[in-house]
């Protein structure tokens, strides 16, 4: 049974209210004077849908920590949350364990590029296999995979079959990087956005609507930038 949520009265609210947010909060809005029991009572009998949004949000990874660059700081690669921890040395390197980012380094700004480094090595490795795997599935054979730093885009594909994707991607989850790669390669099938288009993306990409909802808002949070 669900349980943790954080409780709103407001003297202007007639009715109560359930909103979940992406960072897996759920907040409960309630006029000022409702009793506590029949709160408690609502909240109970929408646990499952609580609990099957909870599980949708979570699918989509959580949202990204602010980062510091200090030890532990939180970072979510590929949805899954490593600790950081940071050893003063020259050797300006970051590498990866099951739980932790641990990297070497003489200054923040040095951290950052070590772990800038780290995220291009692993997109490479991660992405070029979901590029194989979705191509498979699409029929399609792309020409070429590069892997680099835009700003502000995820990726592209170019009329001569060329993909380029953003490793910053791997700092949301698998499902929105799985979308990415499905985009991209559904352009080597129709080279616009039309319906035709994204009925491509959804015969490999069913729920991708959501991504596209959940991608603009952690753009717009700046949880893709470094
Ligand atoms: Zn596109």
């Amino acid at each position: 049974m669900f349980t943790d949520f954080t409780i709103k009265r407001s003297a202007k609210r007639r009715t109560v209210g359930i909103s979940i947010y992406p960072d897996l909060r759920v907040v409960v809005s309630a006029p000022f004077r409702y009793p506590e029991e029949k709160l408690q009572a609502f909240v109970r009998e929408k646990s499952s849908w609580i609990e099957e949004k909870l599980k949708e949000f979570a699918k989509y990874g959580p949202a990204q920590p602010k980062r510091t660059y200090q030890s532990g700081d939180r970072i979510s690669i590929l949805g899954k949350t490593y600790v950081l921890k940071v050893f003063e040395g020259p050797l300006n390197q970051a590498h990866l364990t099951e739980n932790e980012v641990l990297i070497e380094a003489t200054s923040t700004k040095r951290t950052k590029e070590a772990f800038a480094r780290l995220l291009h090595a692993q997109a490479a490795q991660h992405l070029k296999g979901r590029i194989i795997h979705f191509a498979n599935q699409l029929r399609v054979q792309p020409k070429s995979l590069t892997i680099k730093d835009y700003k502000s885009r995820w990726g592209t594909c170019k009329s001569t079959g060329d993909i380029v994707l953003n490793w910053r991607i791997l700092l949301s989850s698998e499902a929105i990087v799985d979308y990415v790669v499905v985009h991209e390669l559904s352009h080597l099938i129709e080279f616009n956005h039309s319906r035709a288009f994204w009925r491509v993306v959804g015969s490999a990409f069913p729920d991708y609507k959501r991504a596209r909802k959940v991608l603009r808002e952690s753009s717009r949070r700046g949880d893709l930038d470094l």
